[in-house]
């Protein structure tokens, strides 16, 4: 089975206290596609300029990143620059230039067909629903359908993103931004509230303190893994919802239950933390599926510390 991914692709700047690149390979979707790729093969949908270099194209290629949706048109790709403080959680967007995103109209090639598990990786809520309204007519509908967003869209197309949250089984956001979109500072009162908005399901990441899941008369608390060198936290977010797509997409099951979501968010946890080791997507390209499954038993470990006696 496999996922369908809409979302930026970008080449970003990165600032951190001790380090500077330029013209790296970033984006929601990159981050999420390539860490999806993983678990499932993937349909990826965006647009880029014809300045995005052959070099990314071959990645995703390689990565078994279905491109039949990737629109390159003339002009230059998104670019967006960031900078972190000595708190690495704290990150001020420092420039964004839309470029062709500014004209991006989503469109699902006829060769995605039957997505299985869909991921929106955060753009404008609306182009969100546009990729919805085009596999509305899909003969079998899709297993699972997330959204992640962030405060950008909150602030400015909140009545998007709540007529999209009706349509979604889970929503992907952090802590912050599950303040600024409820109004409320306990994060458990801010989970529930969400779900009373649309979504079943609501993972809400605490940055390094880990995740919060919410389900339906259901609660699971996952820690972060803990690193003692971060050396870029951009795309952490994607990262985590690409694994947690990439995993459901992996499981030949007809329906998500909250135990499978239980996993997958300790799978896009043990994706997001390879992801942090280093600059934009550096740390994924030489990723192998042993690493992988002994940070994902380590997860285990340290989060287990009784047998059910007092
Ligand atoms: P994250 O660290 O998970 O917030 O994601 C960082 C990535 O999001 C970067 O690679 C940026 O290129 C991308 N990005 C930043 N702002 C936006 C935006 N407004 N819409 C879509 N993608 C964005």
């Amino acid at each position: 089975m496999s996922v369908l991914l809409v979302g930026s692709v970008a080449l970003d700047s990165v600032i951190t206290p001790v380090e500077k690149h330029d013209d790296l390979l970033g984006g929601s979707a990159s981050y999420a596609a390539v860490s999806a790729s993983f678990f499932a093969p993937v349909q990826l949908v965006g647009i880029v300029g014809e300045d995005f270099p052959a070099a990314h194209v071959e990645y995703f290629r390689s990565r078994d990143i279905a491109l039949d949706g990737l629109q390159v048109v003339p002009g230059e790709t998104m670019r967006w620059t960031g900078e972190y403080e000595w708190d690495m959680n704290v990150r001020h967007t420092r420039n964004i230039a839309l470029n062709v995103f500014e004209s991006f109209s989503p469109v699902i090639p006829d060769s995605y067909k039957n997505p299985d598990i869909v991921l929106l990786a955060n753009i404008a809520p609306a182009l969100q629903a546009h990729v919805l309204d085009q596999i509305a007519d899909a003969p079998v509908p899709p297993r699972f359908v997330i959204a992640d967003t962030m405060d950008l869209w909150i602030n400015i197309t909140k009545g998007d993103l709540l007529a999209l949250l009706r349509r979604v089984d889970m929503l992907i956001l952090n802590d912050s931004e599950a303040r600024l979109l409820t109004g409320e500072t306990s994060l458990i009162k801010a989970g529930r509230k969400i779900q009373a908005m649309g979504p079943r399901y609501v993972a809400l990441k605490k940055g390094e303190h880990g995740c919060l899941l919410f389900g339906e008369g259901a609660f699971f608390s996952c820690g972060a893994y803990p690193l003692e060198d971060i050396h870029d936290p951009t795309g952490a977010g994607d990262t985590f919802a690409g694994g947690v797509a990439g995993y459901l997409a992996s499981l030949p099951k007809a329906a998500v239950t909250f135990a499978d979501l239980k996993k997958a968010v300790v799978h896009g946890s043990v994706m997001a933390s390879f992801n942090v080791e280093a600059f934009s997507l550096e740390r994924l390209r030489t990723l192998d599926p042993a690493q992988m499954a002994g940070r994902f038993r380590g997860f285990t470990e340290m989060s287990h510390f009784a047998d059910g006696s007092l």
